[in-house]
């Protein structure tokens, strides 16, 4: 698809995200435990996470015309993360709460380099099944962009990407959790492929190289475009325009949570509106880099006039 060509008026919807929702459990730890370790963290906290609903959180307060498809439980969790979309401006019709499921949870622990290990227990999120996304063809049909991730089950995915194949609805892929493999035709429905480092070396099957070769091979496995974010350094893009390196925004960063998801959620709708990928990517890591400012995944994501200057 050309996206110069993207009115965004013919959308209901800039960006749909399908995807997960979960509540945080963070607590911050001077050390890591080691196996069999244990160590002492700071008070808990409490708060809206999960790749699906952080990236529409994200890309609902830069102001795009959001709805999430996800699935949570009739727990207090459920209505935490619900009261966070809402507050964000995203439109959560699209939100199935199931009252005998566990909202899912992640785990987090976050070192003094700000940097994070997590677990994820998924609860309502394995339960969002293909029906419920066929159930929702029309919303897909009715975006111009749909965001995707891994934490709902793959079939659930490939689905979704089906549909907005069908519908002539861009894909964002983020496959993360970095997958064992991604069927062919979910690589190929993926424009662009947004990858982390770690992601990018694991589906690329490059080990060696640096981002150039890993996104020409991704490209070469079926990926329309690629985008590797590469944390302070930003990130790497590559599409039929050609490749381009961003630069990082230089801020100090206090807590990397959903910094991944940050830029997901603005490069989608910085793509709805038809900008190209190098111009959407240079936005999206001013908003990665506000949001590793703050604490948290969706309590860190910027409102347009908290962004630094890229
Ligand atoms: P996470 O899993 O922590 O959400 P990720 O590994 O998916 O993140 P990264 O490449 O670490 O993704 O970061 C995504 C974006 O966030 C980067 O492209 C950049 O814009 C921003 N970012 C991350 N870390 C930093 C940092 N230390 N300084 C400035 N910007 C950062």
């Amino acid at each position: 698809m050309d996206t110069a060509d993207v009115d965004a008026n013919d959308y209901d919807y800039d960006v749909l995200v399908v995807g997960s929702a979960n509540a945080d459990l963070t607590v911050r730890v001077d050390r890591r435990p080691d196996a069999g370790e244990t160590v002492l963290g700071t008070d808990l906290v409490e708060s809206a996470g999960g790749k699906g609903a952080n990236q529409a959180a994200a890309a609902a307060r830069l102001g795009g015309r959001v709805a999430l498809l996800a699935r949570i439980g009739g727990d207090a969790y459920g209505e935490l993360l619900l009261n966070a979309q809402r507050a964000a401006g995203t439109d959560v019709r699209h939100v199935i709460a199931d009252p005998e499921a566990r909202t899912g949870t992640a785990m987090i622990i976050v070192g003094t380099d700000g940097d994070n290990s997590i677990v994820v227990s998924p609860g309502a999120n394995a339960a969002l099944t293909p029906k419920d996304v066929a159930a929702a063809r029309e919303v897909i049909a009715g975006a111009a962009v749909l965001s995707l991730q891994l934490e709902i089950p793959m079939e659930s995915v490939e689905a979704a990407a089906a549909a907005a194949r069908e519908a002539g609805t861009r894909v964002v892929l983020n496959p993360s959790p970095a997958p064992e493999g991604l069927a062919p035709e979910l690589l190929a429905a993926a424009d662009p492929l947004v990858v982390n480092e770690h992601e990018a070396r694991r589906i690329s099957g490059a080990a060696d190289g640096g981002p150039a070769e890993w996104a020409r091979a991704l490209r070469d496995l079926g990926a329309r475009s690629v985008v590797i974010t590469l944390g302070g350094d930003g990130a790497y893009v590559l599409d039929a325009d050609g490749d381009a390196a961003v630069p990082g925004v230089k801020v100090t960063a206090v807590d990397t949570t959903g910094a991944g998801d940050a830029f997901t959620g603005a490069l989608a709708t910085r793509l709805a509106r038809g900008e190209t990928l190098a111009t959407a990517a240079r936005y999206a890591v001013r908003v990665g880099a506000a949001a590793v400012t703050k604490p948290g995944a969706q309590p860190s994501y910027p409102t347009p006039d908290e962004l630094p200057a890229g």
